[in-house]
């Protein structure tokens, strides 16, 4: 019997250390599919600390958001299936940005099917414009002190910023 989950409902998870404009990208595109979409920051225990807290991610999110109707936020540890179980989320929404994302998207995908077969994933593309953008780039550029203003929203820049001069 299969489980009754709600389709117009999409998590879409990862680290988001920080948010993007290829994130922001993925949402623009997605609230076109989907009612309701939950960023998920996926909280990782073995991961060394990243540059922003969890909660400070989300927050930063929500700011970057706050004009986009039917989207939340939330952290969460754990097993995403069942994340997705609990909320009756229909969807796993994750976006592709080249090739390379391709082979380690499509083994998480599989096994998550086999966890909760009636969770679709479904991967969206970005402009080309954000192809390139990536959390990891842009902490690069940040630990050198580059113009960021290109790949992160103005809070998150702001918030880059304050970091910088804290250390
Ligand atoms: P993870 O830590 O799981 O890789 P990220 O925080 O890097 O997660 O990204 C979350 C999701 O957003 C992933 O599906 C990732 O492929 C996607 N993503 C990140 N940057 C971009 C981008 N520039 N264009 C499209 N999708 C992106």
């Amino acid at each position: 019997m299969p489980e009754s989950v709600d389709t117009r409902f999409a998590l879409y998870p990862g680290s988001f250390d920080p948010f993007t404009y290829g994130h922001l990208d993925i949402l623009e595109r997605a609230l076109r599919l989907f009612e309701r979409i939950e960023v998920t920051v996926a909280v990782n225990t073995g991961k060394e600390a990243g540059l922003f807290a969890p909660e400070e991610r989300c927050e930063l999110i929500r700011r970057c958001t706050h004009h986009m109707d039917g989207v939340s936020t939330t952290t969460f540890e754990g097993l995403l299936v069942d994340h997705a179980r609990d909320q009756g989320a229909g969807v796993l929404l994750r976006g592709l940005r080249q090739v390379k994302d391709f082979d380690y998207e499509f083994r998480m995908a599989f096994a998550n099917r086999k966890l909760h077969p009636d969770l679709e994933t479904v991967f969206l593309m970005t402009s080309e414009q954000n192809a390139f953008v990536s959390s990891t780039i842009v902490r690069d550029v940040h630990r050198w002190g580059g113009d960021l203003s290109k790949f992160v929203p103005t809070p998150v820049a702001e918030a880059l910023e304050a970091k910088r001069e804290q250390s």
